[in-house]
């Protein structure tokens, strides 16, 4: 199983994926994950990018499609992968295409997480406050001002990819603003019935 979960922030995307990666044996390739792994490593690339994730704008295109075309080559990917958080742009939609190209890697299926703007920020600030509550650390781009920040870099930068992968033949819409058990079912449903075809 080989697919794009494409959602604006707090969407959902990174639950969903953890639920199928046990079901499927794949691994989640989260580029947001990745950048945050190399700050708190103090890599080169963290201390790079540290200050364009904390201000919620987007790494390079170059930066995070060299990320992605190195991921995609290990061993761990070879039984299936979602992506989560990329591609974000046309460009790294367009690169993708010629990353999966060279590896022989046929995409199954691109599922977009639609939910409601209000939802979202609504969603994000309980994530803020659970996190609190439990004694987590809270992600320093979870605030409101610059959650607001990635939602428009979502809608502006990110939305158009629907259409393109709607060309593509590979999109499919599950209503993300349903309970978690619902949008889960969702998923499993339409999996079953890619899967059965
Ligand atoms: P995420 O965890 O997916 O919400 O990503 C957190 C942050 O990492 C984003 O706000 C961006 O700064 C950066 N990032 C993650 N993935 C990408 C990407 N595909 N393109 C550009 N920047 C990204």
């Amino acid at each position: 199983m080989r697919l794009i979960f494409l959602g604006p922030p707090g969407s959902g995307k990174g639950t969903q994926s953890k639920i199928l990666l046990e079901k499927f044996g794949i691994v989640q390739l989260s580029t947001g994950d990745m950048l945050r792994e190399s700050i708190a490593q103090k890599t080169p690339l963290g201390l790079e990018v540290q200050k364009i994730l904390s201000e919620g704008n987007l790494v390079s295109d170059e930066i995070v499609n060299n990320i992605v075309s190195e991921r995609l080559k290990k061993e761990d990917c070879s039984k299936g992968f979602i992506l989560d958080g990329f591609p974000r742009t046309l460009s790294q939609a367009v690169a993708l295409k010629e990353i999966l190209k060279e590896n022989n890697i046929q995409l199954d299926a691109v599922i977009e997480f639609l939910v409601d703007k209000e939802i979202l920020l609504n969603r994000i600030q309980n994530r803020a406050q659970e996190a609190l509550k439990n004694g987590l650390p809270v992600r320093s781009d979870d605030n409101e001002e610059i959650f607001t920040k990635r939602l428009d870099e979502y809608f502006e930068k990110t939305k158009p990819l629907s259409d393109f992968y709607k060309k593509e033949n590979l999109l499919h819409e599950i209503k993300g603003d349903n309970s978690f058990e619902e949008v889960s079912k969702d998923i499993e449903n339409f999996l079953a019935s890619f899967l059965k075809h």
